[in-house]
Order: C-alpha cells, then sequence, then structure tokens
C-alpha cells in the first residue's frame, strides 16, 4: 500500500538517533461524512517503483501526478540507456505479470533456458526448472543443473556455504553479521575452490549484483543465493523483455495510466520539498522553479538521490537522516 499515506518526519523512539516517517490515513471524514474531494499525490521518478505507486494510487481514486526528471537537458548526459536496465522478468515476479495482462501486452518471450561460458568454454548450463520434477529445495537447482567442464570436488566445494545461505534470515542481525565482510571473503572463508569461484560464482554475481565478488556485500549475496538457490526451485527461470522495457511495457502503461487521469510531467528534477509548519507534512514538491502542492508524497527514486536532496537543500537540512544506521527500511514504500 504505497498510496494512502501521509509523510511525516518525526523522531522515532526505536532508532533515537534516527528518523522515520509517520503514515496518515488520507481520507478524511467531517461529522461522519466522508470528503470526496480528491487527495492530491505527487509521485517522483517514473522506474517500475514510481510507476507502480502511480497505478495502485489511480485506482484507488487519488489524484497523481508523477514528476520524472530523467528527460531534464541538464542531466539528459548523465542518463543510463533504457536498454541496459531490467530486462529479465524472474519467475517471482508476479505483479509485473498480471500488471500486463491486466494492460493486455505480450512484451515477453517464452521461459528461458540458459548458460554461463568463461573463457575456456561452456561451464554451466541451466534448464527451465518449472519443466521438471519439483524437487526439495536446493535439491533441484544443484541436480538439474549441468555442470560441463567443473570436477565434481570443486562442486562439493559450494556445499559448507549452504549452511550460511540457509542461516542467512534476512532479519537485521543476519544483514549485520555479514554485511561486513565481502562477497570474495565469504567464498574464502566457506572453503570454495579457487576453480568453482573463478569460473562460476564470480562471473554469476556480477550479473545478480552487477560487481565483481570482492565489491559485493556477503549479505546482499546471500540474499541473492537464497532468492535463486533456496527459496524455490522454478524462481530461477525467467523470461527477456522483446525490445526495451519502455517501449514495450512502460509506453502503454502509462497511456492506460493517462486514461485513467494520471498526469505525467517530464524533466522535471525535483530539488526540494516545503512543510507545512502546522502539520510538519510536506506540501509542495519543489523542481527548479516550479511548485507542486501535495497531500502525499512518494519518493521512488534511489537511496543517493534522497541522500543529495536533503543534503544539499535547506529545507530539509533539519532532517539529519543516517540512511546507513535505518535497517530494513525500504523508503520508496515508506515514504
Ligand atoms: C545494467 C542493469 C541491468 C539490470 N537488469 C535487471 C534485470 O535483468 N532484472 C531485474 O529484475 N532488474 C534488473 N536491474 C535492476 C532494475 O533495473 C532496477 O531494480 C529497477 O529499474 C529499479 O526501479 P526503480 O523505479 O526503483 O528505480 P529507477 O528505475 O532508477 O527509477 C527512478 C526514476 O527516478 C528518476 N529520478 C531520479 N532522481 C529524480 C529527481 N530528483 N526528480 C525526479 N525524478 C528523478 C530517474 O530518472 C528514474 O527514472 C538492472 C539494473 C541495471 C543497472
Amino acid at each position: 500500500m504505497l498510496g494512502c499515506w501521509r509523510v511525516t518526519p518525526c523522531l522515532s523512539s526505536e532508532y533515537t538517533s534516527g528518523f522515520c516517517c509517520r503514515a496518515n490515513n488520507l481520507q478524511t471524514h467531517v461529522n461522519g461524512v466522508e470528503n470526496k474531494k480528491k487527495k492530491k499525490v505527487v509521485v517522483v521518478g517514473s522506474g517500475w517503483a514510481g510507476l507502480g505507486a502511480a497505478h495502485h494510487l489511480c485506482k484507488q481514486g487519488f489524484e497523481v501526478t508523477v514528476l520524472e526528471g530523467g528527460n531534464d537537458p541538464e542531466s539528459r548526459k548523465m542518463l543510463i540507456p533504457d536498454d541496459v536496465g531490467i530486462h529479465g522478468f524472474w519467475y517471482p515476479y508476479r505483479n509485473i505479470f498480471s500488471l500486463v495482462d491486466e494492460l493486455d501486452i505480450k512484451p515477453f518471450t517464452n521461459w528461458t533456458s540458459s548458460a554461463h561460458y568463461s573463457g575456456e568454454g561452456l561451464e554451466v548450463e541451466f534448464p527451465i526448472f518449472q519443466d521438471l520434477t519439483q524437487l526439495p529445495t536446493p535439491l533441484g537447482t544443484l541436480f538439474y543443473t549441468q555442470f560441463v567442464r567443473l570436477p565434481l570436488l570443486d562442486r562439493l566445494s559450494s556445499l559448507p556455504l549452504m549452511a550460511a545461505v540457509v542461516d542467512f534470515d534476512n532479519t537485521d542481525t543476519a544483514w549485520r553479521k555479514y554485511d561486513s565482510i565481502t562477497a570474495r571473503e565469504l567464498f574464502r572463508q566457506f572453503g570454495f575452490s579457487q576453480r568453482l569461484y573463478q569460473d562460476v560464482f564470480d562471473p554469476l554475481l556480477q550479473v545478480g549484483l552487477f560487481a565483481p565478488a570482492e565489491q559485493c556485500s556477503a549479505a546482499a549475496t546471500l540474499g541473492i543465493l537464497y532468492y535463486i538457490v533456496l527459496a524455490h526451485q522454478k524462481d530461477f527461470d525467467f523470461v527477456w523483455c522483446r525490445g526495451t522495457v519502455r517501449d514495450k511495457i512502460f509506453k502503454p502503461w502509462m497511456d492506460y495510466m493517462r486514461a485513467n487521469g494520471c498526469e505525467f510531467l517530464e524533466s522535471r528534477r525535483v530539488t526540494d520539498f516545503l512543510f507545512n509548519e502546522e502539520t510538519g507534512c510536506i506540501s509542495e514538491v519543489v523542481c527548479g522553479r516550479e511548485k507542486y502542492t501535495a497531500d502525499a508524497v512518494v519518493l521512488a527514486v534511489g537511496i543517493s538521490t534522497l541522500q543529495d536532496i536533503i543534503k544539499n537543500r535547506h529545507s530539509l537540512s533539519f532532517l539529519q537522516i543516517p540512511f546507513p544506521f535505518i535497517p530494513d527500511a525500504d523508503w520508496k514504500s515508506v515514504l
């Protein structure tokens, strides 16, 4: 439920040195009669998170404006082209699969098998797991995956790591325990053979977490291993988008939302927020010289964008958000 909350910065007793957002239901009642005036929600960012929020807010009857800064001429040169973003859609992406059904579009390929090649040639072949008899996890993933060149001893050296994968329950304690070391150290501590690491896991991690193992957190690595190895056998299956996500999914999706009253404004890079002094709530979203009034704001941007806005803008300097110390904070859904 991203939609029906008013954002109020406040001090939290749980994180005494920190910041949290109190959420208030926006639907108001006066003398028992529902206030029919539509509440305005400004969504900042039109990636998956922003469009997803806008989609549900529109359906719930809010007046939604999406501000997208990516086409700002100044930042255009810094833009990552659309086609380097999300292209693979894994089996558990139920929301996205039901969305494309709702939009009545067919952007995806069929379920696809995959393979991994090292400099020496074909290393690993992954089947379409949902087509095979389901075995208890992680047996299905381990049994059906074909290692073409890697000797059995090297493969067996991965088994001790499974204990850490099971131990990693995604809690704050687990993150604190494993986040302080890198994936490289994790693999070394759990006795991975050099070959298994170099030819299989390090390249796979670069696909999953977009960085080599010595730059990845061990906690993030265990999280992804849990996700693709332990959770469910068929979670590793995926489809591809048959073109850019922007053309194949976002454009028809935005047209659908426009037809339901959602407004999309491009070249609107959010730079600041103004607060209502009485309520302490955000009342306006600032994009350079323009301001947009809002009853609620959804910030569907990355954490560094949030930090930059807060760091650079005087109206927000009082917040002093210690982001690294807020455990499990899913800011997109909180704000
Ligand atoms: C190379 C690459 C490959 C990937 N491949 C996959 C994959 O195969 N499968 C998968 O599931 N995921 C993949 N991902 C991850 C996936 O792309 C992201 O998880 C997803 O795009 C995140 O969506 P988002 O809406 O949270 O953020 P974003 O897509 O980053 O959207 C944020 C939006 O906010 C806008 N914005 C930023 N600052 C402001 C501001 N101040 N004012 C207004 N607007 C602003 C940005 O322009 C942007 O449009 C990949 C990522 C990369 C980089």
